[in-house]
């Protein structure tokens, strides 16, 4: 009987089984393998430092970002103290699965089919090497299979009713610098015409690049938009390597938890910052959470497994709320976009800003620059100043 087992062994299951591992539950997590994640792969010093990942994981360090409007205007946005990271997901989710593995988590790798109850709750999956139905019999179960998850469609009110933005993106072999392309900064392309109402990125990877864009609209041409964004950075001769798509949630479920045996959480929960679409973190920490509130349930009962929400969004429903404010205010029209690229020139915004996004917190200590940010959004928001007014 294990206490534990967790479906899927990305960013945010392998994280729940580590954690469970080391707190001494017997855990299983299966994970179907074979498929590397589609992934920018950028990743905040927080996770870096929260999560102990070693710097071998960082395939690449960027100290700038780039913003570049509608009309072509680029804003600069240095990242001080610190760089964003950039993880390769073929050989990071890798190393999270390995290190959970070794700290006593039993691995499976398999495809999740149901869960089964009767005097007790099996997971059921197909093993990968034998073809067969294994039947593993558990206390709790973590559903963290990502996006569409089967055991939020199947297990969870709501499961099945998570919107989501289809991101495109094609792995490329990189050059070094040439063109537009600058291996330590990361470009955000805020343009109607590669997405109407997300963006278009370059990332770095090292020795790769993932070029790409998000879009919920039906119609959009995905290769399309990302063979504009290759043409306009100087890779469009570049050796393709992958072209992959895949979902990306935009709003946390209300629920996350059955009642009884199962929590979810990451992607499957529904959980990605609104605005960026940065979700590895969030995973990670909600793999963390839904370990905590396993063991929790375990102990105290079934109860116990709403503290996983609750813990995460005493932490992040601020910050949510912030960004899915600003997705909504400013990428609905190429007008707004090119205004929200505009308010990127303030140094105030740009601090705020990346503090947020490195540290995962809303810092308080500058009243005043908040105030003059408030103000210089409510005159973009409501037209009074022009478009490119800083
Ligand atoms: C194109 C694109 C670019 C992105 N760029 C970034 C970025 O730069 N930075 C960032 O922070 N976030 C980014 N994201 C979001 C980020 O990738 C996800 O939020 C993150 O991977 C979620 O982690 P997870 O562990 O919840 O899910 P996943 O990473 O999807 O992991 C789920 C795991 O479950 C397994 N699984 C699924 N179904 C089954 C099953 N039936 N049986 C067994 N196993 C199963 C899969 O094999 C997988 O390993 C991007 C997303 C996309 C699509």
């Amino acid at each position: 009987m294990l206490d534990v087992v967790v479906v899927g062994g990305g960013p945010c299951g392998a994280t729940a089984a580590h954690d469970l591992a080391r707190a001494g539950h017997a855990v299983a997590f299966i994970d179907k393998a074979g498929r590397i994640k589609p992934c920018g792969g950028a990743i905040p010093p927080r996770l870096i430092r929260d999560f102990d990942i070693p710097d071998e994981q960082i395939v690449a360090k960027i100290n700038t970002a780039r913003m570049v409007s509608p009309t072509g205007r680029r804003v600069d946005i240095p990242i001080e103290d610190g760089f964003v990271g950039m993880v390769d997901r073929e050989h990071f989710d890798e190393f999270l699965r390995v290190r959970a593995a070794e700290a006593g988590a039993m691995r499976h790798t398999g495809t999740f089919l149901r869960v089964e109850r009767g005097d007790g709750t099996w997971v059921v999956y197909r093993d990968k090497a034998s073809g067969e139905e294994v039947r593993l019999p558990c206390r709790m179960v973590i559903g963290a299979d990502g996006a569409r998850s089967n055991v939020a469609r199947q297990e969870v009110p709501g499961g099945r009713e998570i919107p989501y933005v289809i991101a495109y993106h094609e792995i490329i072999a990189a050059p070094g610098k040439v063109g537009e392309y600058d291996p330590t900064r990361c470009d955000v392309v805020y343009d109607g015409a590669i997405s109407p109402d997300f963006y278009g990125w370059v990332f770095p990877h090292g020795a790769q690049a993932s070029v790409g864009m998000g879009t919920g609209k039906d119609g959009v041409d995905l290769k399309a938009a990302t063979a504009q964004l290759r043409e306009a950075s100087g890779l469009a001769g570049c050796q393709t390597i992958r072209k992959e798509g895949a979902p990306i949630p935009l709003r946390p479920l209300d629920r996350w938890d059955n009642g009884r045996d199962i929590v979810l959480a990451g992607d499957a929960a529904g959980v990605v910052a609104p605005s960026s679409g940065e979700g590895i973190y969030y995973a990670m920490m909600g793999g963390r959470v839904a370990g905590l509130a396993a063991a929790a349930a375990l102990e105290k009962g079934p109860k116990a497994l709403k503290l996983a929400r609750k813990l995460f969004m005493k932490e992040h429903s601020q910050v949510f709320r912030v960004l899915g404010a600003m997705q909504n205010a400013y990428y609905r029209s190429d007008e707004r976009r090119e205004r929200f690229v505009s308010l990127c020139h303030d140094a105030d915004v740009q601090k705020l800003t990346f503090e947020a996004y490195m540290n995962k917190a809303l810092v308080k200590a500058r009243p005043w620059a908040h105030i003059k940010i408030g103000a210089k959004n409510l005159a973009h928001l409501a037209g009074i100043v022009a478009p490119d007014r800083v």
